[in-house]
């Protein structure tokens, strides 16, 4: 599909892609793991075997690449492979800067077991540009991580702001934009070096696939050597999913929208709760973020909020109880709305405050859902 498409018209019909052979819209699954040879020992059609090559992953890395505006673009079989990637990358030796409210399992993973492999890691409220300023050691450090909105408090780290501060000390800024998602913070052209996806949540948008995305400022060799991770490693995603993920990323635009939409709306309304100590979300002027937000997202704030219960952990995790409609469930990103006690996934050692509900704003008619939750939190 060529031409000055925006973002939206390039994901509705998946860059245009057909299947050449019957005319048929939509493009066939490739489903081969190996390639014919040809006579004279090459493999003309660019495809040897499939932990590196398959197409159908790689119309989904070229949709993903379009929305962000990238110039190379990786899918993987989950968020966490494309992140591990990513600082594997890195190699021994490696200084990376992280925010200390970030996603729980990579927070783990990061704390636990990146030192192993020769990674040190610093945690810093990455919110606050004087942090990260004195976190960063010129020559040494190779990556700082961003994720805006954060879990489970939403926090907003300013990235143009972060990628001034990394590149002048020479390292690299990589941004996990799951929540902010492509419609409303295109994060490459803020600065960011790269732009991590889990696609499992609002880029699929239907809680029926695991996947993950890196889309890079540059084709170069930092790339490259994430390539040569994910073929050594077997992270590719499989052909079946990255079909699905193609076909959700065709709605991305409505479904984030009207999520966003519902969570303005949920916020607005639950912060005058009686039984609701406050509410977390970007797109309240209350919220220590909203400034940052308000410059670097554009068209909406995200799906996500989290509510602080009156009465502690035990009210919290009652009033998830009561729910007939929000879903009690982990994750985030899809049409159906759901609920979650974050500090009971998170375990010992959360930072996440116990009286805690994360919402993960669906697509349902927002009276709905303000009225499921209203009566569950004055039971
Ligand atoms: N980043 C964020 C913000 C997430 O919410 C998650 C999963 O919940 C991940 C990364 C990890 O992605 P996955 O579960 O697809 O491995």
């Amino acid at each position: 599909m060529s031409g000055p498409y925006r973002p939206r018209t390039l994901a509705a019909q998946a860059r245009g892609a057909i299947d050449e052979a019957t005319r048929g819209l939509v493009p066939p699954i490739h489903l081969s793991s190996t390639f014919l040879r040809d006579p004279d020992n090459l493999y003309r059609s660019g495809n040897v075997y499939g932990r590196p090559d398959n197409e159908t992953v790689r119309e989904a890395e070229a949709v993903i690449g379009a929305l962000e505006g990238a110039a190379s673009t990786l899918v993987f079989g989950s968020g966490m492979s494309a992140a591990v990637a990513l600082f594997l990358s890195l190699g021994a030796g490696a200084h990376v800067v992280a925010p200390t409210m970030m996603y729980w399992a990579l927070r783990d993973w990061l704390a636990k077991d990146a030192a192993s492999l020769g990674l040190r890691v610093d945690f810093v409220d990455t919110e606050d540009l004087a942090e990260i300023e004195r976190a960063v050691r010129p020559g040494e450090t190779k990556l700082v991580w961003l994720e805006t909105p954060s879990n489970p408090l939403w926090g907003i780290s300013d990235i143009a702001a972060c990628a001034g501060l990394a590149h002048t000390a020479g390292a690299l800024i990589a941004v996990d934009s799951t929540c902010a998602t492509p419609v409303f913070t295109r994060a490459l052209a803020l600065g960011a070096d790269v732009v991590m996806h889990s696609a499992t949540k609002y880029l699929n948008g239907h809680s029926d696939v695991l996947a993950g995305a890196l889309a890079f400022a540059r084709a170069d060799s930092l790339f490259e050597r994430v390539c040569d991770i994910r073929k050594a490693h077997g992270l590719i995603l499989h052909p079946f999913e990255a079909f699905l993920l193609i076909r959700g990323l065709r709605t991305l635009d409505l479904r984030v929208r009207a999520s966003a939409l519902n969570a303005l709306r949920l916020a607005h309304r639950f912060s005058s709760h009686p039984n609701v100590v406050s509410v977390l979300y970007p797109g309240l002027p209350a919220h220590p973020g909203h400034k940052t937000a308000l410059k670097q997202m554009q068209g909406g704030f995200g799906g996500m909020l989290s509510i602080r219960v009156r009465g502690g952990a035990e009210a919290a995790i009652a009033t998830a109880a009561r729910v007939r409609l929000w879903k009690r469930a982990t994750s985030l990103g899809g049409v159906e709305s759901l609920i979650e006690h974050r500090a009971s996934i998170e375990g010992e050692g959360s930072p996440c405050p116990p009286d805690l509900l994360r919402l993960s704003a669906g697509v349902e008619d927002v009276e709905d859902l303000w009225r499921d939750l209203d009566e569950a939190l004055k039971s």
